[in-house]
């Protein structure tokens, strides 16, 4: 048995190694290294795959979510709502940029921003809502919006976990996760569903003045060449970045239904049982898998369990992980916005309860049958 890893990253690159290697070859070849056609050409195709007018590349997820937010406008004191149960990334820019982080529950199935709560946080000087498609599950979004426009707030969807999921709304319409909102920003570190050898990231947007905007913010806020107009950064994909990432959007709805496999197969394991709840699947989006999460069930004391489960595990060759082991209303950085009294039942309840197996394109039937069993054993004791 190939040994089990969260993410099988090798595996992955071996099945694809000539594609992937006459594409940095070809980068080397022409030493365009910045800026290079093939950025330009993948910004193209992965717009054409969303169905979105704009995707602009920048150098990483964290960047993305920044320069969107500087992109809009805001000016500090501004709230930005966003959930306290996500990737630190998410909310860190919000601190960074001076505004004002406002955390909000979520809901305890999907693990994404709860609607309800979401009303109860908005005051007038709420400007934004930043909802995060976690785990690949796109966020209740046509509740998100609806009530984003009834307080006139902006949307910027993290889009870092669930690139290629599909939401359906209630009319039958359908768009790609990360282009219903203002604006969408996506990650492809390594280990994201598409992901590069390095660092990289995307923004994405419908609005055609905003796009010019977020352009020249990510490249000095340059409107031409020495010529700058407003204060941006500097945050690039590198050519060869894009020429890999060219080569993997084309495989990418194939490592989606590789994951969902992965996932159906864990589910039908762990289905009803007493102990543990198997990922919720939302009948408003397709699941692209980022993680396979479980939640350990409320008849359960968490404390000690999980850490013996995941103990358990790592001693048979698995690997587990708790994404994320401290919610963003407990993280010393966010302190200063006295954001410890916030109650957050479900956001702590929920921090206590996840553990996250492995999941990836190149799992096979016989690492899917040693892990399923070993959980099993340990749970059906
Ligand atoms: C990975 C991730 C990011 C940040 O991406 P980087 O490319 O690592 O900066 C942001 N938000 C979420 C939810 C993520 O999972």
């Amino acid at each position: 048995m190939q040994p089990i890893q969260m993410v099988d990253l090798k595996q992955q690159y071996l099945k694809i190694k000539t594609e992937i290697d006459n594409g940095i070859l070809s980068v080397l070849d022409r030493t365009q290294f910045i800026n290079g056609n093939d950025v330009q050409q993948f910004a193209d195709n992965l717009a054409a795959y969303l169905g979105v007018k704009h995707v602009i590349p920048c150098a990483n997820g964290t960047d993305a979510l920044q320069i969107a937010l500087m992109a809009l406008g805001l000016k500090p004191g501004d709230e930005v709502i966003t959930p306290s149960f996500t990737f630190i990334a998410t909310t860190e820019v919000i601190a960074l940029l001076q505004l004002t982080p406002v955390f909000v529950e979520v809901d305890p199935q999907t693990f994404c921003i709860d609607p309800e709560s979401l009303r109860k946080v908005i005051t007038n000087k709420t400007k934004a809502i930043v909802p995060v498609h976690m785990f690949g599950l796109t966020a209740p979004m046509e509740e998100i919006l609806a009530i984003a426009k009834e307080h006139n707030l902006l949307v910027i969807e993290d889009n870092a976990q669930a690139i290629g999921a599909d939401y359906y709304f209630n009319d039958g319409a359908f768009k790609k996760a990360g282009t219903l909102g203002t604006i969408g920003t996506t990650s492809f570190f390594p280990s994201k569903n598409l992901g590069a050898y390095g660092d990289g990231g995307a923004i994405f947007t419908n609005d055609d003045d905003l796009a010019t905007s977020i352009k020249m913010i990510t490249n000095h806020g340059q409107s031409k060449r020495y010529y700058h107009d407003v204060v941006g950064c500097n945050s690039r994909l590198d050519t060869i970045q894009a020429a890999i990432l060219n080569t993997k959007l084309k495989h990418l709805d194939e490592y989606i239904l590789a994951r969902k496999k992965v996932a159906d197969f864990y589910d039908q394991a762990f289905a009803n049982h007493k102990k543990i709840t198997i990922p919720f699947r939302a009948s408003y989006c397709s699941h692209v898998f980022h993680q396979y999460t479980l939640v350990i069930n409320e008849s359960v004391d968490p404390s000690g369990y999980r850490s013996k489960l995941i103990e358990y595990l790592g001693q048979q060759g698995i690997p587990a992980m708790i994404y994320y082991p401290v919610p963003g209303h407990k993280q010393i950085m966010f302190q200063q916005f006295n954001v410890s009294e916030n109650k957050m039942p479900v956001t702590d309840w929920l921090t206590e309860r996840v553990i996250s197996l492995p999941i990836h394109t190149e799992m096979d039937e016989e690492q899917l049958n040693y892990i399923t069993s070993k959980v099993l054993e340990f749970i059906n004791q």
